[in-house]
């Protein structure tokens, strides 16, 4: 998996320490994988019918990490679940990562669409 350093931003393939300035990078290995356990596990509670465990995983994995692939599930599970109006945000939200993945996510609260 690769990293960019948060400090320098070279692209390492370690995943311990920056190869040129010596950053520790170990604690941005272990939010990533945290997200993508949190997505696996959402995935696999929508793949049982079970929406709002799915978009519970999805909104831990995007708060970890703001990934196209978490917004993906959020905007399914909320299809599940029947909410449009956050599916709808999601669904931007998952259009916007794909195309800018670099990019600071705009204003867009998926979140308040509480049932
Ligand atoms: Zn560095």
């Amino acid at each position: 998996m690769e990293m960019v350093c948060p400090a320098c931003n070279k692209a390492n393939t370690e995943e311990t320490h920056c190869s040129r300035c010596g950053a520790d990078l170990l604690a941005l290995v272990q939010i990533r994988r945290s997200a993508a356990l949190a997505l696996n596990s959402g995935t696999r509670y929508l793949k049982q019918n079970d929406g709002r465990n799915a978009l519970h995983q999805a909104e831990i994995s995007w708060h970890l990490k703001k990934s196209a692939e978490a917004a993906r599930l959020a905007f399914l599970a909320c299809l599940h679940l029947q909410r449009f109006t956050s599916a709808t945000r999601w669904y931007e939200l998952a259009a916007y990562r794909e195309c800018e993945p670099a990019l600071k996510v705009p204003n867009l609260s998926p979140f308040g669409e509480r049932t």
